[in-house]
């Protein structure tokens, strides 16, 4: 059978990468910690107490022969072995020291000769050995053989009746340790037998624990995917543990973010809809009244076309904001900042805007505390005046209004204030006034001429220049706008 090369390669792609992630999961991370944690301290505490045994069985082994032999050579004095070695008492005593403790005695005299070997191979010779010396100048030994399992022991040998120190004799004493090492083996043998079983509960048990800890966060995950669809639902909170809870909410905020973003799309869409639709209906009954009327008189053509015209403005009106909007919102066109003076810019609009103002009898009032410079993209921050100045003047009385324009600044803001004597705002809509066709009284707005996206063009302005607007408001008194944007100008997108 032919198989594509390909085909193989992404087989064993795969294979690798589903080893890697499980290599990477926390699951696998919580059991290998658990069988460190399990098995690293409990190979230690073995090792060291099988080798605290050898050493304390040894020494314990070497102190009981010593004193035993000790014992002998007192005996040995005091019934003068040294002259005669054929006394069956302490012969006796030499055979069961050496029968119990699988050893050798060797005593030698003053002359380093040798004159009773438990072996009776050493008999009558010489022994010169270091140790033996040593012995003769005071200096008993106990030296351990771990390698060839013994211990040999130089005791020496004095007159204890006698007030002189004088060593007349040396004992060299060598007893297996075989047994002791058996011992150690055998439990060196059940320690690892233990340590298997140990290492492989550990292992059988991380691996279940590991899995237990982890399924909250399992469920997490197929919560999760399971989300689909045009209103997505929140998950139920997995309350396991502190942090799965801190994610199910952090997740469940986010899906109600999305979906207020997606009814807004939709809400927004269907605003569009309706706010372009409205005057090319008015124009629609407009231009069929003309058709159906043949005894339309010229008078009423014009009042008519009139009507068409206003119509066509508004519809512009929208789709000139629309057009703003959305270039703010997508950031289409990057921000022209430049150095600017703002004093002039706002003396520059409240001039153009001054005639409409006069027109509608407010009174436009401007007041500067002092020069500001400001790093801004002009264009939009005259936009954000125009927009509030006008609707300053639109919302206001009918007679004897005004509206109050003011500049100032710290070390670090331009604050602009734009107050009116206007109709103000119910405290309900303060919050949704910002939003895209947001208009506080329809019919009446209507009249006035807003498309309701004023508010929304002016806040976008002012977030992409890391802004903030406040406005306060009391029906039937007026309104103030407080706006307040940094000298500086930071580049966040630049800057995250
Ligand atoms: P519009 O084009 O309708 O003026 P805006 O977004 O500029 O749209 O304003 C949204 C709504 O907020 C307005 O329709 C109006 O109801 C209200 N509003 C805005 N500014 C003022 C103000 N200075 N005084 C009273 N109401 C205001």
């Amino acid at each position: 059978m032919f198989i594509p090369s390909g085909e193989l390669v992404t087989i064993s792609r795969t294979d690798a990468g589903q080893r890697g992630s499980y290599l990477r999961s926390l699951k696998f991370r919580i059991m290998i910690l658990m069988i460190l944690i399990g098995i690293v301290p409990t190979v230690i505490v073995a090792a060291v107490v099988i080798r605290n045994y050898e050493q304390r069985a040894v020494t314990s082994r070497s102190v009981t022969v010593k004193n035993q032999c000790d014992i002998i050579a007192n005996k040995l004095v005091k019934e003068s072995y040294f002259k005669d070695q054929g006394n069956e008492n302490i012969n006796a005593q030499f055979k069961m020291l050496t029968s119990i403790y699988g050893g050798r005695i060797l005593v030698i005299n003053k002359d380093y000769r040798v004159i009773k070997d438990t072996y009776n191979l050493a008999n009558r010779r010489y022994i010169l050995s270091p140790k033996v010396i040593d012995c003769f100048s005071g200096e008993e030994s106990s030296v351990y053989n771990s390698d060839d399992h013994f211990v040999e022991l130089t005791v020496k040998i004095t007159d204890p009746d006698s007030t002189s120190d004088e060593i007349i004799g040396v004992m060299l004493v060598s007893f297996s340790t075989k047994e002791i090492d058996y011992n150690s083996r055998f439990m060196q043998r059940q320690g690892l037998m233990i340590l298997g079983i140990l290492v492989a509960v550990i292992i059988v048990g991380g691996y279940l624990l590991a899995g237990l800890l982890v399924a909250p966060f399992d469920r997490i995950t197929r919560a999760i995917r399971a989300t689909k669809g045009d209103l997505l639902t929140e998950m139920q909170p997995v309350r396991t543990y502190e942090e799965t809870e801190q994610i199910s909410s952090a997740f469940n905020k986010l899906i109600s973010q999305v979906n207020v973003l997606n009814e807004s799309r939709s809400e927004f869409v269907a605003n569009v809809s309706h706010e372009l639709k409205t005057p090319l209906a008015s124009m629609k009954v407009l231009a069929d009244s003309i058709i159906m009327n043949p005894d339309t008189t010229q008078e009423e053509y014009r009042e008519f076309m009139y009507d068409i015209s206003s119509e066509i403005d508004r519809e512009n009106a929208i789709i000139n904001d629309l057009l703003s909007l959305v270039r703010m919102e997508k950031r289409v066109d990057d921000l022209n900042v430049t150095e600017t003076n703002v004093n002039e810019l706002l003396e520059l609009i409240v001039k153009r805007l001054k005639p409409i103002a006069d027109k509608a009898n407010v009174e436009l009032r401007y007041e500067c505390f002092r020069p500001v410079t400001a790093q801004i993209d002009e264009t939009k921050i005259a936009l954000v005046m125009t927009n509030l100045i006008e609707n300053g003047i639109k919302y206001n009385k009918p007679e004897g209004g005004w509206v109050n324009v003011a500049l100032n600044s710290d070390q670090s803001f331009m604050y602009l204030t734009v107050s009116d004597s206007g109709i103000g705002i119910p405290e309900e809509s303060l919050d949704h006034i910002f939003e895209r066709f947001y208009r506080v009284d329809k019919s009446h707005s209507r009249e006035i001429g807003g498309t309701g996206l004023g508010l929304a063009i002016t806040k976008s302005a002012i977030t992409m220049h890391n802004g903030a607007i406040k406005v306060t408001s009391t029906e039937g008194e007026g309104s103030s706008f407080l706006v307040r944007i940094p000298l500086t100008h930071i580049d966040m997108g630049a800057v995250s």
